[in-house]
Parts: C-alpha cells; structure tokens; sequence
C-alpha cells in the first residue's frame, strides 16, 4: 500500500472536533510516516499549525482531493504513541466516553520530549565502624536528618538520590554537607545502580509458605501453557502478598517480559521501595505524581528501550510503553483511587484487564478487603482466588471491643471518648505505649443522626442517608427526594438529632484536657498541606516522636507501627452515612485497616470501635475481622437494589448556568435514556432510570449540576444509551452546557 493520506487527530479536547481529520502525506514523509506518530497540520480557516497524532494511513482519499491538505512536517519535539497505546486510548474512549484526544493524552504519560536526565546515588564513603560513630555523634547533636540517612547508608552503601531527597525527605543541603565532610559522595552514572547492600542478610531469599507457593506455581503454570487469567489474593497486611508480587515478577523477567506494579500514591512508601530496589536493582523504575514532565518522558524513554523492565506506579503507571508485558499487579486493589477522576474517568482494574489482553499478560489483583467487584468476579469464577490467611511476621491481631455510644450518653458520658477508650489510652501512657486515633470522617456528606438511639436519616425509595441543606432541609442525591428539617427523632422522640461535627483539632484539644502531659501529633489535612508533610509526620510517629497520632483515613494505611498497641475508632458509622451505595464497603474496608493497626510488633494490640450503629453488619465483622461474613451481607444489599457489581451504573451529570434550563436538559436527556430497553419481561432486568436530581454540590462557580443514573445489567448497553446522549447533546447543549458521563461511579454527585 502506498502511503498517501493519513487521518490525524487533532490535540483540541472538543466534542465537535472528536474525529480524525485527513490530511495527505508529503513526499519527504511518505517513507517514515507511521500510525501514531505526531505530526504538526494545518487546521481551521487559518491554518493555524497544531499538533495531532495520526491514528490510520490510507492510499485513497475519503474526501475530494482538492479540499485535502498537507501535512506540515514532523512535530517539534513530539512523542509518538505505540500502537498499542492507540488501541487502549480507542478503549478508553469507548468504554468510559471522553475524546479521543483526551484518550490518547491520558495513555500518554509524557507528551514532550526532552533532554535524558543524570541518575545520581548518593554512597557512604566510610566504612561500617565509622558510619556508625557519625551517626551516634549526629543523633547526639539532634542531627536527626543526617543520622537518618546514614542509618538508612548503614543497611545500603548506595541509594538512588531521588529516593533519598523524595521519601526519606532528606534535604540537599544536608547531603551536601554530609558531602563536604567527606562522609558520603553524590555520584552521577547514566542509570541507577542496584542499591548495594552492606551487610549481606540471610533472610534476603525467603522461602516462600505453602499457601504463596501454591499461588506463584498456579500462575506461572498458567503463563507458561499459555493461558492467561486474573487472580485475586485476598490476604491481611503481612500475609505475604508482596513477596507473592516480588517471585512472580523475578520469574516474568526470566522469560524476557516486562511487569507493572500499582500502588496507591499513599502506599508508595520507603519501606515498600527499598524492597523493590534491593531486588530489582537498575530494572526498576518508581512513577509518581511529584515527578517533572521531563523525569516522566525520561522514564517512558527507557521503558520503550528496554533499559527497565519493571515499573511501581500509582494507576498512571499503567500506560508505561513497555513492549511485551508479562504481568500487571494491583496491590490494594480496593482502593479509590484507582479510579480517575478525570475524563476518562477510567477504572484502573477494568482498564488493566485491557492492557493484560493487549500484550497477553497475567494479572495479580492483591488485598487485605477486596473490592465488592473483583470478589463477585471470584465468586462467579471469572477471577481465580486465592486466599492467605496467616500474618507471616508474628504478632496476633487485636482484641477488639465495640463501644455503643447511646449507651454511653444513656449513661451521662457525653465526652467524645468513650468510658473504656479512655481507660485504655490511661493504661498505654502510662506503659509508655503508642495509640492512634482514627476519626472517620470519610465522604461525610453533612448527614443527620440520632445520638440517643443511632436512627440515621435516609431516603425511602434509595436507601442512602439524606443530606442536610441550608435551612435544615434533608434532600436525597440519588433521586432528588426532599423533606423539611427534624427536631425530634422520629424514631425515639429524642432531641439529639443533628450532625456529626467533631473534627480531628477538637479530638486533640480534648485529649489535651484529659491527658496534659501526653505528646500529640494530628494528622489532617492542615497539617499535612507542606509536600512530605505526610511522610514526615509518619516517619516522627514511627521514630517514637508522640505519644498518640490524631487523624483521618490517612493514618490508616502505608506504615507499620510496632509500638502501637491501641487504636480508637471515633464515629466508626460516619461514613456509614456517607450518603451512597459504596458507604458500608468503605466503612468495612477503613474499620478493618484501621483495627489491624494495633499489634504489628511483638506486644498484643487492642482496638476499641466508638460507634452509634453497632449492630451494623460493616461494623460487626470489621470488629471480628471476617471479610467473608461481610460480602455475604453486602451483596445481598446490592442485589436487592440492583448496584454494582451486580449491575452497572452510569452516572449522567449536567452542567448548565441557569437552573431551569439544566433541570430542562436533564429531563430530556433522562427522558431518552428513559426510551431505551423496556423490552425486558423480568422487572429486575429492566433497564432504570432514577433522576433526574440536583446534584450534591448543586451548583459551583455559578453552574448549576443535575445527575441521573442509569442501572442496567450489561454494559454494552449502557455504552449505547451513552453513544445516544452524546449525540443528543452536541445538538441540544450550547458551548457553555456540559455533559459528563461516569461508569459505576465511585464517588457520589
Ligand atoms: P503483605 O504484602 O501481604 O503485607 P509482605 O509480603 O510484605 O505481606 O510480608 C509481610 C512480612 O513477612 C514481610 O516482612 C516479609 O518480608 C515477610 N515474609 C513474606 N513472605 C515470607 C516467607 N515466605 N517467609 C518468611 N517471611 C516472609
Ligand atoms: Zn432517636
Ligand atoms: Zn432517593
């Protein structure tokens, strides 16, 4: 085939513009044009040159000829994308609707070239002796910084500089006077060396149990004949599952593939990294968001060379161009933040299912509370399950008692604390014990409950919790249901029906009163806002800095605290309320981080659940640490009112300025989706529309927002009515109106 026309997408995220448009190929590029790669055209009337990517070569023109223009040359400094990746963005496009652009830019990680950068170590030039000397006089100096570098020198001669100055925040200006002292030595190379252990430890291979053995074989055995499945390991923090991750992807590399790692931002610890370096050596590579356009592109650059063939990443990590990958995994694959936030509003699992299909790879799905979604998968035999039940590294999990707050007040006690919290956190202080204290303060949404008898306010035909507007009055997001404000209970009468609003600096100067002399760190938002201020208040706690860690969801994962031997859960039910179908899950999964906080080290934890719903089945077998007695629950509840997994759901949001004409929108469109698929005889497997209603901010920036769902069983129906909408709205929307579309949206509108 001669290459004479080519169809190009433009780098113009609009709507009106989401199609290829064609252009013929000059005679100086026919021989090197390929799909994918950037190209600058002519757009428009003006013939503004722009950026586009070109996504199909042809020999005939679709349109007359006359009105074909030229490509104008190769694009100063662009990326091209992989072939690959063109077939993953079209994926993305189809599955999640956004633009093409947008697709492509998003499977893109760096869109700019730029100059390679210098890999710098920084290596002890003491010997072992000697460090250890510098050190005792650094600590002794309070020169905490210093002494932990060398510490960390003391276990690796030589560590990546982007390691040292990122997650061990130590500064430079500390390592260059380390530097000038003589002590350490920053060394440029063209790539990183294996981080070089000091002392060679006998521990470093381990042999793995029977029950991770049997997983590495089982996968491996799969690989090998050729068949490729998604497993799902479902084990406890210290079960072993990363050192499961660690065997399988040593074996991959045997067999010259490459393997992607994904792990939430949060989770991306030192600790977690040295383990991937001290093995994987100048084969591995970290992507995250502190990194410059320039490190990302370097890193992409390397990836595509083979200079690398492992990657650890939060979910952008996914679309690293790697040539042949052998094996995708999902670490903490419950998490949130798999899912983005961005058009395309992708689901990393969904998505890697689709990266493993592209390059024929396995797909190791791991977590301590599995998503309701990839256990229903392995329920229904679609995911292989596996499941590891002892924590390898001793320690017991904790006792755990739930406290029921009504009583609590019943009994006069209307401190935030609990009768039996307190007398715990007296006992640890005085032991000179850690305790954390975890505020639940997830998705709160501004949720009325009882404090006398735990009656949460909720929708009638949604059963989610309603939220409180000014003025008092209760509208559900869902389906738009709305009722005046209360004053008594209506369950009990009680007058003790408000809003939950303790934050996490009322919980410290409250702890403040009872306990004067007790060290406090708190964790929060506030405190966290510095970059690294998350690390380092984790690293200050785990150093023995406080007594007591105050703070939200973030205290519940990443570090392993060994001298914590309690851990208060306040308001345990205020993400129970949060207002939306994924609440109870949420609740379960943070409940059970948080409990298996206490008792990581050799002494015995406990944990103590404050809570106004403790029958609540999340609440119950968080507090016996029975996953299984959870999902059995929870599905039932999704089964019942037709959410995912058991069914998909399309959340449709529309953005307009005045507030009758996007109520107008609304109904319209709702009204088409409304048209499609009734045919069903089985009123469970009709298709639903519920909506349309304002959404949970109802207008932002001037805007008002309106939402729909749309429930129905197969998604490719759904891709359907969405295709509909689209189009529907490109005729009906002016420029200033908006539509988004969210599959099984993760968070509520
Ligand atoms: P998870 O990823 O499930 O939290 P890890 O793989 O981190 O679990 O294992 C927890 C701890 O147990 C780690 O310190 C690890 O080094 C250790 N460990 C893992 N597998 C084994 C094994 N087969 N033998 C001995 N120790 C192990
Ligand atoms: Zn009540
Ligand atoms: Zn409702």
């Amino acid at each position: 085939m001669e290459k004479l026309y080519a169809d190009v997408i433009i780098d113009i995220a609009h709507e009106k513009l989401d199609r290829p448009f064609q252009y013929r190929i000059p005679e100086s590029m026919r021989d090197t044009l390929e799909e994918g790669q950037c190209v600058s055209v002519p757009f428009g009337a003006g013939n503004k040159l722009r950026k586009g990517y070109v996504v199909a070569v042809r020999n005939t023109p679709d349109w007359d000829v006359e009105k074909i223009k030229d490509i104008a040359g190769p694009a100063p400094q662009g990326v091209s994308i992989e072939e690959k990746q063109i077939r993953l963005a079209a994926f993305l496009k189809r599955n999640y609707g956004s633009t093409m652009i947008q697709a492509m830019k998003t499977v893109l990680p760096a869109r700019q070239s730029v100059r390679p950068l210098e890999k710098k170590s920084v290596r002890l030039l003491q010997d072992e002796e000697q460090a250890f000397k510098t050190m005792e006089i650094c600590l002794k100096k309070h020169q905490t910084a210093k002494a932990r570098l060398l510490r960390e020198l003391l276990e690796f001669a030589s560590l990546p500089y982007p390691l040292v100055t990122g997650k061990l925040h130590i500064s430079p200006s500390t390592i260059k006077a380390l530097e000038q002292q003589g002590i350490v030595a920053v060394e440029k190379e063209s790539r990183y060396r294996n981080p070089v252990r000091l002392k060679v430890r006998q521990d470093e291979r381990k042999t793995l149990s029977r029950e991770q053995a049997l997983i590495v074989d089982t996968v491996l055995k799969d690989f090998d004949s050729g068949s490729r499945d998604v497993y799902l390991l479902h084990g406890i923090t210290g079960s072993g599952k990363t050192e499961v991750y660690v065997c399988l992807i040593e074996e991959i590399l045997k067999r010259g593939r490459q393997a992607i790692v994904l792990i939430p931002e949060i989770a991306l610890t030192y600790q977690t990294l040295i383990r991937f370096y001290s093995r994987f050596g100048e084969q591995v590579s970290v992507l995250n968001s502190s990194l410059s356009m320039g490190e990302k592109y370097d890193q992409c650059q390397r990836a595509k060379n083979g200079e690398i063939q492992v990657i650890i990443g939060p979910r952008s990590a996914l679309f690293t161009p790697f040539p042949n990958i052998g094996l995708i995994v999902i670490d903490e694959e419950h998490e949130g933040s798999y899912k983005s936030e961005n058009s395309p509003k992708y689901h990393a699992r969904e998505t890697a299912e689709e990266v493993a299909r592209l390059h024929g790879a396995s797909l190791v799905l791991g977590s301590a509370t599995p998503s309701l979604e990839a256990y229903y998968r392995a329920m229904r035999g679609e995911y292989r399950l596996f499941t590891l039940k002892e924590r390898l590294t001793g320690g017991s999990l904790p006792a755990v008692s739930v406290v029921d707050m009504r009583e609590e007040l019943r009994q006069g006690n209307r401190s935030i604390f609990s009768r039996k919290l307190q007398e715990l956190m007296a006992d640890r202080l005085e032991k000179k014990q850690q305790i954390m204290l975890f505020l639940n303060r997830r998705g709160y949404a501004g949720f009325i409950s009882c404090r006398a008898c735990g009656h949460v306010m909720k929708c009638p035909h949604c059963d989610v919790s309603l939220s409180e507007h000014r003025g008092g009055r209760l509208i559900c997001h869902y389906c738009g249901y709305e009722e005046p404000a209360v004053r008594v209970c209506p369950q009990c009468g009680s007058r003790y029906i408000s809003g939950f609003r303790a934050g996490t600096q009322q919980i410290e100067e409250k702890l403040k009163e009872l306990y004067p002399e007790a060290s406090v760190l708190r964790m929060d938002a506030d405190t966290t806002k510095s970059k690294d201020g998350y690390e380092r208040i984790l690293s200050a706690f785990s150093a023995g800095e406080a007594d007591v860690l105050i703070g939200t969801q973030m205290i519940v994962k990443g570090h392993d605290f060994p001298n914590v031997t309690l851990v208060g859960v306040l308001a345990a039910d205020l993400s129970l309320s949060a207002g939306d179908y994924r609440a109870g899950e949420r609740t379960f999964s943070l409940l059970t981080q948080a409990v298996g906080r206490a008792g990581r080290g050799s002494l015995p934890g406990e944990a103590v659940i404050q809570t106004y719903q403790p029958e609540h089945y999340s609440v119950v077998h968080a507090a016996a640490q029975d996953y299984e007695g959870f999902y059995e629950e929870e599905i039932l509840y999704r089964e019942l009112l037709r959410y995912p997994p058991v069914c998909n759901m399309m959340a449709v949001q529309i953005f307009a300025a005045g507030e009758e004409r996007g109520k107008e929108l609304a109904e319209k469109l709702a009204e088409l989706a409304e048209s499609y698929g009734n045919e069903e005889k089985e009123m469970s497997k009709r298709l639903l529309v519920i909506g349309p209603a304002p959404a949970a901010i109802g207008k932002l920036y001037d805007i008002f927002r309106f939402v729909f769902y749309v429930k129905y069983e197969k998604y490719d129906k759904l891709v359907e009515i969405k295709d509909a909408l689209e189009e529907r709205a490109a005729l009906l929307f002016s420029a200033k109106e908006t539509l988004q579309i969210d599959f099984n949206p993760v968070n509520v509108f």
